[in-house]
């Protein structure tokens, strides 16, 4: 790599990258308290690394709160797509998600050095899994903010489930 732009398709066919200090054990965490539901972090995904429709590495769902008429938004990696962006991050790049996250509601990091951003705040707010094994997901992320009823509630994971198309917020 020249230093110069690195242009998305350039990281998709991993020209140029170079090998970098990469985690001994990567990170993601999702700060749901900060998350707005807005869908950049997985149409950045999406545009990235030229996911087909109807497909994701990651996704945000949006629930229905059982406790009042409002949504609740959980951003999910998938457990057999999703690699953080290794190709970005031989770059010494950011996975995409978290570069385009406006409300910097994801972390990504090395969870083994305990000065990292991404370690730091899993300590301070008592991060966690999501505790649903059926949904398949990525090993490595880690939530701040997740309610009891939201880790029932993902049980398809990433893939598409009709239940969400019929939630348009902003109409209601
Ligand atoms: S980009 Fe950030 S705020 Fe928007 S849906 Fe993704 S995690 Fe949430």
């Amino acid at each position: 790599m020249d230093g110069g732009e690195v242009l998305p398709w350039e990281i998709r066919d991993g020209r140029g990258g170079q090998d970098r200090d990469l985690p001994e054990d990567p990170a993601m965490l999702v700060d749901l308290r900060r998350c707005i539901g807005c869908h950049a972090c997985s149409i950045a995904c999406k545009t990235e690394h030229a996911v087909p429709l109807g497909t994701f590495r990651m996704r945000v769902r949006w629930l229905p709160r059982p406790d009042r008429p409002t949504i609740a938004f959980v951003p999910l990696f998938d457990g057999s797509l999703c690699d953080f962006g290794v190709n970005r991050r031989s770059y010494g790049m950011q996975p995409a998600c978290v570069d385009a996250c406006p409300t910097h509601a994801l972390t990504f990091g090395d969870a083994d050095d305990p000065e990292a951003e991404v370690a730091r705040l899993t300590r301070d707010h008592d991060a966690k899994p999501l505790n649903a094994p059926e949904a398949n997901l990525k090993d490595g992320v880690l939530y701040i903010g997740a309610e009891e009823w939201q880790h029932k509630a993902i049980h398809k994971g990433c893939e598409l489930d009709r239940r969400d198309e019929d939630i348009i917020y902003e109409q209601r």
